[in-house]
């Protein structure tokens, strides 16, 4: 601020210098006032008496620049001009009459106009003492008189040439000196408009500092509001700093707990470390027991599974339906076991009256029991669970690796269908053997797995009508006439079957198989024509693959576990018309029939231990080869009917198990690796 005010501080400075400045050299009597005025003005300033004599005469004009002229002292006194001694300073007056005097009588000074004289005539010289008047004879002394008053004339004519003269020169000095100070007068109106200029840049900067202090003080205000929120600002902040430093006290209160439990913890995982290393070994220690338990248990199983037979033969008899007649009490009988009624049946005897006999004697039709003995018998109120409960050690033979084959043996409505697959609806109580035993295999392939064993399981199904293969899982274009399959052996050389053109489908949970059982019975329910019921007139096959390894100690199981819905095995009436229907009936039945006995001579030839078992005489037999060998266990339902007209076929079949009852097949031997 100071700084930018120094300028204008120059200007009034400058001012105040230049006054005296003009004052000085000009030596003039002008005021400071007529000092600004205009030219015209200066030229009044200087010729003020002008104006004051103006109408006095040319003589008065002149005196006035003479200020420093000294007065006419060499004008003689003798003339007597009072006027002039009375007023001694004004000289002017006093010398203008003289020369106005002079001028008379001589040539006009062209600088002065010629003056018409004055009320007042020139008055005589002074100090001239005026002749006394001569006679009018006296010419000598008029002459004389007029020759001294020519001398007086002519000396008082030189004086006024000088006078002139001195005039002029002073005329000359007072033109330099207004030429000068005109000279000086412009000097300075440059000065002085220099100076304005410097006062207008100097109001202007004025001015500009003006709005630059308006607006800093507009800032300044803009700034204290800022200060004002800041200030507000800073005391929130300092309130939450109070806040945050009590929280951060707490947490830090906090953290010197938790390390202390941390250290605690610490030292306790420390301790806990060590016991788990101890564990680890005893752990160990126990996974090498119960491997070694593990190995003892699935031989101690197998040695009960012989004992109990390689081939057993479970009876099965199923209700009456809703609709059907109720056989004759007796008809049926399951007589308790050698340990009582608490043990579960092995016995049924079924009685059957002779209805030749009778009529040839004419008396009631007596009746012949026929008793049969299996591995159990389950009468018609058995449920699924029970009936599943005694197999579920087969499968558990089948995860250790022992080859499993089970069937349902029976003439078509004996409840062989319902054994293996269920019953209708969905209903869980009423699930079968297929359902139960996977849903078992995966349950006890989990548990194995904490032992190390791996088990992977893969499903196949197909259909044996009339010794040809159908993939009962096929889908898309391979369903129909077109998707007939082929028994092949895997590889040259190898054991291995396989059915070409059958999908093999891996299943590692309950609802995977369910999905596969639901499309074989759509399937069935497609190849299902109005004149035959084919389900119950072909084998169906539901095979599952068992893959176990333990690949800790380089050990692996693989076993097949077939679950086998074989073909109605009633025989056709012999004594039945046949028509072209019939015929096509005939060799199907014939078909079953053989596969049927070939199933039976397969069973006999193993049980004596034939050179030549029959495999290849059944498309059944031979794709079964591999689980009715001698490392093999078999299982056969035979379900019967309880109906009494179906007593010749339940005999037939009850017949057919109690040979195969008889069979006993060699030790089964594992399918280790
Ligand atoms: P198959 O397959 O031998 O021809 P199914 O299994 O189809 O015979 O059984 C014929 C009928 O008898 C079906 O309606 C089935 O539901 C019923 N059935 C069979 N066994 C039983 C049983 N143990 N309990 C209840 N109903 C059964
Ligand atoms: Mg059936």
């Amino acid at each position: 601020m100071e700084s930018q005010r120094c300028p204008l501080l120059e200007v009034k400075k400058n001012i105040e210098l230049k006054t005296p400045l003009v004052k000085g050299p000009s030596q003039l009597p002008l005021s400071r006032s007529r000092l600004k005025r205009g030219p015209n003005q200066m030229e009044d300033a200087l010729e003020p008496a002008k104006k004051r004599t103006r109408g006095v005469g040319a003589a008065t004009k002149i005196n006035t620049s003479r200020s420093r002229v000294p007065p006419l002292t060499t004008v003689p006194q003798t003339q007597g001009h009072t006027a002039v001694q009375k007023v001694p300073k004004k000289t002017a007056p006093r010398c203008s009459t003289a020369i106005t005097a002079v001028l008379k009588n001589q040539k006009p000074v062209p600088a002065v106009p010629a003056q018409k004289p004055g009320p007042t005539a020139v008055p005589p010289i002074a100090g001239v003492k005026k002749p006394s008047k001569r006679p009018a004879w006296d010419l000598k002394g008029q002459l004389c008189d007029l020759n001294a008053e020519l001398k007086r004339c002519r000396e008082k004519s030189q004086t006024l040439d000088q006078e002139n003269q001195q005039l002029r020169e002073q005329l000359k000095e007072a033109q330099q000196q207004a030429k000068d100070l005109g000279t000086e007068r412009s000097t300075l109106e440059g000065e002085l408009a220099r100076v304005r200029t410097q006062a207008e840049q100097g109001q202007q900067q004025l001015g500009n500092l003006s709005a630059h202090v308006l607006e800093l003080e507009e800032r300044l205000g803009t700034q204290e509001g800022l200060v004002q929120v800041l200030q507000k600002e800073q005391l929130e902040l300092q309130e939450e700093r109070r806040g945050l430093t009590t929280r951060l006290e707490e947490q830090e209160r906090r953290l010197q707990a938790s390390e202390a439990a941390l250290s605690s913890s610490q030292a306790k995982v420390a301790s806990l470390q060590q016991e788990a290393t101890t564990q680890a070994a005893l752990l160990a220690e126990r996974g090498d027991r119960l491997h070694g338990l593990e190995m003892e248990r699935r031989r101690l199983h197998n040695q009960l599974q012989e004992l109990k037979g390689n081939i057993r033969v479970f009876c099965r008899v199923r209700p009456v339906l809703e609709g059907e007649s109720t056989p004759s009490p007796g008809f049926l009988l399951f007589p308790p076991g050698p340990g009582g009624p608490t043990d579960p049946p092995t016995r049924l005897s079924l009685a059957r009256s002779d209805d030749r006999r009778a009529t040839l004697s004419g008396a009631p039709a007596p009746t012949t029991r026929h008793d049969f003995s299996f591995d159990r018998v389950f009468p018609p109120g058995s449920r699924q669970d029970e009936v599943f409960e005694e197999i579920s050690m087969l499968v558990q033979s089948a995860l250790d690796g022992y080859p499993v084959c089970i069937f349902a043996y029976g003439q078509t409505g004996s409840g062989k269908t319902f054994t293996m697959e269920g019953g209708p609806g969905g209903d869980p109580q009423l699930e079968g053997l297929i359902p139960r035993a996977l849903r078992h295999l995966f349950s006890v392939a989990q548990e194995l797995n904490g032992q190390g064993w791996t088990y992977s399981f893969v499903a196949s199904y197909v259909e044996i009508y009339n010794e040809t293969v159908r993939d009962l899982l096929a889908t898309g274009t391979r369903k129909g006439p077109g998707g007939e399959c082929e028994i092949r052996r895997a590889g040259p050389g190898s054991e291995e079957l396989t059915i070409t053109n059958a999908r093999y489908v891996p299943v590692s949970c309950e609802k995977e198989v369910e999905t596969l059982l639901h499309l074989a019975r759509q399937n069935r329910a497609v190849a299902r024509t109005a004149q035959n019921e084919r389900s119950s007139r072909s084998h169906s096959v539901f095979q599952l693959q068992i893959s176990g390894e333990h690949a800790a100690r380089g050990l692996q199981c693989i076993a097949p576990l077939n679950l086998v819905d074989l073909a109605g095995s009633e025989r056709l009436d012999p004594g039945l018309a046949l028509g072209p229907g019939e015929r096509d009936r005939l060799r199907e039945t014939q078909a079953i029939n053989s596969s049927l006995s070939t199933l039976g001579l397969v069973i006999m030839a193993l049980s004596n231990k034939e050179s030549y078992v029959p495999y290849r005489n059944s498309k059944l037999t031979y794709l079964l080869q591999n689980s009715l060998g001698g490392s093999a266990k078999m299982l056969m339902f035979v379900n019967i009917s309880p109906l009494e007209e179906n007593v010749s076929e339940s005999l037939n079949s009850l017949r057919f198990a109690s040979k195969v009852n008889q069979c006993v097949i060699g030790t089964a031997q594992a399918n280790k690796k």
